[in-house]
């Protein structure tokens, strides 16, 4: 059995407190795009963890984790967020986590690339969390990057880092006018940070494969949502990767494999980190009270993030991406306190209104058009049952599963493991 746990909107669904809860029905979660430029928060008996590269599924003593081959990897935050954990009393062994040979390395020169351009662009940045991560997709399709399998190769590996640093110099130096980049430096920093991960790295293939073929049970983690897709997203607003539950198999090293189930996880309000088109975002006070009812400042980069009404017409394109066979919505509980709580219906684009979700310019002049539904005015955290929630937070969920055109199985009520209300 394949699932996928997905993003429908633009990342910080609450995905990783949705996979911490899953993952005890599963016996493998994969991690299968992206680095450590987003960050999954979960909250549990033994503590709150931020996770950047490692699967959630980390926290569970019994679940293997494997990250793939469509991940590019900082090996020193890997190696600091595994250290942190142990510090915290939780196993990591090379029976537990598995990261795939194929997986790209994240480098300190791809990250001040980032920091240098996002610099250069100054007031046009892309909001970039400077993690070096489009960088190194960049390398990896110049077919220049370094892989975790080259970690192994100490006699082969100095002649490509000498290379690659003398390539990189032309830019950095030569083109942004920044200090060279220094091949023993670098070469230092590989061999002191793969000292932890080394024993992990492996060819994943042949353990999910066979994984599949014996029947156990497998988790795709995404990371970030549908909007941020390289591809179908807001692009250029995108992440360097593919967020969608198509590329799982592929990212993750069993091409040949499908899903059986993708879970979209789907918040209740909208949030959006970084620069470009957010139709229904709130400006003013509105904004302050949802930013901290909602407690939304990014967990990688602490930044505050841009908040909304929920979105139909952006998540039904989500849905539309993904292709969920259920939702978890989440969150519901942060709008507790509105009177009334708003919903951005359709778009409404040089005067014309419509309710499919442009991408490119002419998302850049959609304008929101709304409709407010009556608030539940009262906490609904320790809710656990369908019969327990108010009637007007039935209704809310009941006019966004008709909105969005996919069953809502999930909602959750607080950021706890057990927070959370199962629909019949
Ligand atoms: P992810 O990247 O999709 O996992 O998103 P985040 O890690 O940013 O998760 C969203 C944040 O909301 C985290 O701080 C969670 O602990 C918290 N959270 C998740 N679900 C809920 C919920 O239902 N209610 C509340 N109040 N907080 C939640």
């Amino acid at each position: 059995m394949l699932t996928a746990v997905v993003g429908i909107n633009w990342g910080d669904e609450g995905k990783g407190r949705m996979v911490d809860l899953l993952s005890s029905e599963y016996d493998v979660v994969v991690r299968y795009q992206g680095g450590n430029n987003a960050g999954h928060t979960v909250i549990n008996d033994r503590g709150k963890f931020v996770l950047n590269l490692l699967p959630s599924g980390i926290l569970r003593e019994t679940t293997v984790n494997v990250m793939g081959n469509g991940m590019v990897i900082d090996i020193a935050h890997l190696a600091g967020e595994i250290r942190n954990l142990k510090a915290n009393g939780i196993k990591v062994t090379a029976d537990n986590l598995k990261i795939s040979d194929k997986a790209t390395i994240c480098m300190p020169y791809h990250r001040e690339l980032d920091v240098l351009e996002e610099t250069r662009l100054s007031h046009k940045k892309y909001g970039s969390t400077q993690r070096g991560i489009a960088p190194a997709y960049s390398d990896k399709y110049l077919k220049k990057a370094l892989r975790m399998m080259d970690l192994f190769e100490k006699d082969t590996l100095t002649g490509k880092v000498r290379e690659l640093v003398e390539w990189k110099n032309m830019l950095v130096n030569k083109g942004y006018g920044a200090s060279e980049i220094d091949v023993e430096e670098t070469i230092c920093w590989l061999d002191e940070n793969s000292k932890e991960i080394l024993q992990y790295i492996c060819d994943v293939t042949s353990f999910l494969n066979k994984a599949a073929d014996e029947g156990k049970k497998i988790m795709f983690e995404a990371q970030l949502g549908a909007l941020r897709d390289i591809d179908f997203g807001i692009y250029p607003y995108t992440s360097s990767s593919s967020t969608l539950a198509a590329y799982a198999p592929l990212g993750s090293g069993i091409p040949a494999k499908k899903t059986d189930k993708v879970i979209g996880i789907m918040k209740a309000y909208s949030s959006c980190v970084g620069e470009g088109p957010f139709v229904c975002e709130m400006k003013g006070d509105d904004a302050i009270s949802l930013r901290e009812a909602g407690a939304e400042f990014g967990a990688a980069t602490g930044r505050p993030r841009r908040v909304g009404g929920f979105d139909v017409v952006a998540s039904r394109y989500g849905v539309l991406l993904q292709g969920p066979s259920e939702i978890a919505l989440t969150k519901l509980d942060v709008l507790h306190y509105m009177e009334r709580i708003p919903v951005c219906v359709a778009y409404d684009i040089d005067g014309q209104i419509t309710t499919d979700f442009p991408t490119g310019e002419r998302l850049l002049r959609a304008k929101p058009v709304y409709e407010y539904l009556k608030g539940f005015r009262r906490n609904i955290s320790d809710c656990r049952k369908e019969r327990d929630l108010p009637d007007e937070a039935l209704e809310y969920i009941r006019y966004i599963e008709r909105a969005v055109g996919c069953r809502i199985k999930y909602v959750s009520v607080g950021p706890k493991r057990d927070d959370i209300i199962i629909l019949g």
